[in-house]
């Protein structure tokens, strides 16, 4: 048998969400698509995770013709109906501007009281000529009053975390890593991922 590690591919151009997804299965090579030659701009049309990720993932499978992961992912906040939800990414207007999106949410949510909130993440697993296998994974907390610690990436800082009692920016990567949205959800492809790639 070969040592070579098996390479996972992910429809995404975002670095955080790539690492982590290595950090948490490091027995694959895990690329981005660029990486693996597809440079085009997927639109997230959706208007779920879901729909999302089924998106991302369909269109890079249909273009590299290879099993294809892709993670759609945010954060809903129950007092403002869910918001920011699938317009995480770009809740303050302008695409993966973590800080603005941060500040905005604070805003948003100056004196409200219910700061209960969860990340969820959806995950698509396309292989050519199949149908999407999806999952999804949730993890809850409440949105802080102000930024605490530095780690992690979008709304980090300022997730207090019901399961670590800490924010996620305060968490070293291996303690946001065991209770994540994301590892949640991936936990449930790590069969399928082992038996297909
Ligand atoms: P997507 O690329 O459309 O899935 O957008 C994901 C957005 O949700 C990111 O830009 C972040 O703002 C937020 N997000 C998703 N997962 C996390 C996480 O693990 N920590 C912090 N923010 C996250």
């Amino acid at each position: 048998m070969s040592n070579e590690k098996k390479t996972l591919v992910i429809a995404s151009g975002n670095q955080h969400k790539i690492q982590e997804i290595s950090q948490i299965f490091p027995e694959y090579n895990v690329i981005s698509q660029r990486e693996m030659g597809f440079n085009g701009d997927v639109e997230e049309t959706g208007a779920t995770f879901l729909e999302n990720a089924i998106i991302k993932a369909q269109t890079v499978c249909n273009s590299l013709n290879m099993p294809i992961l892709a993670d759609d992912s945010g954060l809903c906040v129950n007092a403002l109906g869910g918001e920011p939800g699938v317009f995480s990414a770009r809740y303050a207007g302008e695409h993966g501007n973590d800080a603005k999106n941060r500040e905005h949410l604070l805003k948003n949510l100056q004196g409200i009281e219910d700061r209960s909130a969860y990340f969820e993440c959806a995950m698509a697993l396309v292989i050519p000529n199949h149908p999407p296998v999806t999952v999804s994974g949730r993890t809850y907390g409440k949105i802080l009053e102000a930024e605490c610690g530095a780690g992690g990436f979008g709304y980090d800082p300022i997730f207090f975390s019901d399961d670590l009692q800490k924010s996620f920016g305060e968490a070293t990567s291996q303690e946001k890593n065991g209770v994540s949205h994301r590892f949640r959800a991936l936990m449930q492809l790590k069969e399928l991922l082992n038996e297909v790639l």
